[in-house]
């Protein structure tokens, strides 16, 4: 329901606080965010599942915190947090300072895009039926931000070694805060680079979303984009060019056998169409998402060769 003015926090903090349960809390707080206009796709895709993760983390994540009666001492906190996040148009999980994603917890700041990638139901797949991972494989991570298809990686498969680049020192800090939270200091390694570290490892997966909006559409993107890196998300004019970059370049770091597996969301098209003869594999993804190609080293190798 969009109401015509919205509530002030004042309204809202009372509604939270004369309700019974918490699936009125969600209702309040969801019914609040909707008459925002609010823009989700930050952590969650829809005002019932921003609201349960707000209320929800005040909790701490404590068991059973959600069934029982709600603790009207929170209200005050919820109302101030939603507020800001109507106003500032601010994604939630930069309002927390936490975003979850392949069933982790990981410290974000406005560093690091939010983590989100739909990369994350292949990595808890341990990249079945692409590659075989077993312990002492090694997997890269280009642009790695937050950390966090690293760290999922280093958590859901076991064993594995990962090699995690980013250009942004301070998003590499952020990194290494959310590799000592989970800790696997000892199997995840972050390198400041831009694409590739300069070792010349062989991996037998190298992951990335890379940054894919092209520069004039950054614009007009929901205002909660705003808070993110830019650096994180302006794939060049074309928004494909980091893509590219990675086509051109990953065969020298793939083992035989190896994958590339990429992000380009809605770039998709764009990019078969600027490489009509390369033949991408575009996943299906069980949990959505779209735009998630793998390209095998030895479709690397032939497509490098075919146009020299
Ligand atoms: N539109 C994309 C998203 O919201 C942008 C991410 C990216 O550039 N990697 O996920």
């Amino acid at each position: 329901m969009h109401s015509a003015r919205p509530m002030t926090r004042e309204a809202l903090q009372a509604a939270l606080e004369r309700a019974d349960d918490h699936e009125e809390w969600v209702r309040v707080l969801a019914d609040y965010f909707d008459a925002a206009g609010l823009f989700y796709g930050h952590g969650t895709d829809n005002a019932g599942d921003e609201a349960f993760w707000l209320i929800r983390h005040l909790q701490g994540w404590r068991e059973g915190a959600f069934e029982a009666k709600p603790d009207a001492s929170l209200a005050g906190t919820a109302a101030e947090i939603a507020e800001r996040r109507a106003t500032l148009r601010k994604p939630l999980a930069y309002l927390l300072g936490e975003a979850w994603f392949a069933g982790l917890p990981f410290h974000v700041d406005e560093n690091v895009l939010i983590p989100r990638s739909p990369l994350a139901e292949v990595i808890e797949g341990c990249f079945a039926p692409w590659v075989a991972i077993e312990p002492g494989v090694r997997i890269l991570d280009v642009g790695t931000g937050s950390g966090c298809l690293a760290i999922a990686a280093a958590v859901h498969c076991d064993g594995v070694i990962v090699d995690a680049t980013d250009v942004s020192k301070a998003a590499l800090a952020i990194a290494r805060r959310n590799v000592e939270r989970h800790g696997v200091a000892d199997r995840v390694r972050l390198i400041e680079a831009d694409l590739f570290p300069s070792a010349r490892e062989r991996y037998r997966v190298i992951m990335s979303n890379p940054p894919y909006v092209p520069a004039r559409q950054l614009e007009s993107l929901p205002p909660e984009y705003r808070h993110e890196p830019a650096l994180a998300l302006v794939g060049g004019e074309t928004g494909v060019e980091p893509a590219e970059r990675l086509l051109e370049a990953a065969g020298d770091w793939l083992e035989p056998g190896g994958i590339l597996l990429v992000e380009v969301g809605a770039e998709a098209e764009p990019l078969i169409e600027r490489h009509p003869r390369l033949p991408f594999t575009w996943l299906e993804l069980e949990r959505g998402g779209e735009g998630v190609f793998v390209v095998t080293a030895e479709q690397l190798a032939e497509y490098r060769e075919r146009s020299r």
